[in-house]
């Protein structure tokens, strides 16, 4: 099959023979629909300390079909749609018996999506609902992290909530907090564009940046936010959520800024605000956020810019490192190069 291969930062990512994986026991064979590139796949492939492992591939926004499975996975049929966690965990660890496989140090990871085929551990697999596209299912897993995000701040409802940017995170935030019964949304952003898709997924409006006026986007959310979700991840956004935020308020950092932020602690004890770093989800959350696209009728890929193949992983990544506008990138391995 063909695969996406890292070869290093500001090296090409080249498009691979390898062989077709063979499910084990407990695993299902997908043929991948839509693998979605991450902001993590542009700063992880960019010459950080965080960087992906030189000479794998990687891809952990997927959905696909069931092309074959191994004998232990009862209730899973060739031709089923799925989506599916980018990891497993071991089971018995303290970060699994607590609900969160993602964070097991001894995991199987299942993030290697820009490819044809991929085999993955059934237990990170949900079917998809009726009617949901390849690119729908690709996109439970950012849009969990969301709702990870608006958890993290100990949503109730009836918040004012602030979002900085309006890429793809964003959206996941946007939309889960109108879901959650948040007073008012607004997005702030440079990005002003993308206006009619944030009003799309719930939000009352899109404020052009400000960053000296915390006033006027006070004023248009009804007062200051009880929670700032920060999506930008560049220098000086955090500090910036930090200004905004109201009494007793959360700022939820998301943007995974890999950079030193300066941050003034007086500045959130004078207002007792917290501050919170979620990373992912739980298989709770990533289920029932396809749940409750089913369930309201909503359908994310409205955020899909473009579908490209496989052949234009590294193009689109170097893009987007660029600069070019785009908003949710979906690489579909079945387009003929
Ligand atoms: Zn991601
Ligand atoms: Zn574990």
């Amino acid at each position: 099959m063909r695969a996406a291969i890292f070869n290093g930062a500001g090296k090409p990512i080249t498009i691979e023979r390898v062989p077709d994986p063979v499910p084990g026991r407990d695993e299902l064979l997908i043929e991948i629909g839509r693998c979605g590139i991450c902001g993590s796949d542009v700063s992880m492939t960019s010459g950080s300390p965080f960087d992906y492992a030189v000479g794998r591939c990687f891809g952990h926004e997927f959905a696909g079909t069931i092309v074959g499975k191994g004998r232990d996975t009862p209730g899973w049929n060739v031709g089923d749609a799925v989506a599916c966690m980018p990891k497993s965990g071991c089971g018995h660890c303290e970060a699994c018996i607590e609900g969160r496989p993602l964070f097991c140090p001894t995991g199987k990871g299942v993030s290697e999506a820009f490819a044809e085929y991929l085999s993955v551990p059934a237990s990170v697999a949900i079917r998809l609902p009726e009617g949901f596209s390849m690119s729908d299912g690709a996109l439970v897993e950012p849009m969990a992290c969301g709702l990870r995000a608006l958890g993290s701040a100990d949503m109730r409802g009836g918040e004012r909530v602030l979002v900085l940017g309006a890429g793809s995170m964003a959206l996941a935030v946007v939309w889960w907090a109108r879901r959650l019964g948040a007073a008012s949304i607004v997005v702030a952003s440079r990005s002003a564009h993308r206006r009619d898709t944030c009003l799309a997924f719930g939000a009352d409006a899109l404020h052009a940046f400000d960053e000296d006026d915390p006033a006027e986007l006070a004023r248009a959310l009804g007062g200051a936010p009880h929670i700032v979700v920060e999506c930008i991840g560049k220098d000086g956004a955090l500090g910036l959520a930090l200004e905004h935020v109201r009494l007793g308020g959360t700022v939820v950092s998301m943007g995974m800024c890999t950079q030193p932020q300066p941050i003034i602690p007086a500045v959130l004890a004078f207002k007792e605000a917290r501050l919170t770093f979620p990373l992912a989800y739980s298989p709770e959350e990533y289920a029932r956020t396809a749940r409750e696209f089913d369930q309201s009728g909503f359908r994310p890929d409205i955020m899909v810019s473009d579908v490209l193949p496989l052949e234009q992983v590294g193009d689109a990544i170097a893009s987007i490192r660029g600069g070019v506008r785009t908003l949710k990138i979906h690489i579909d391995p079945r387009i003929a190069p």
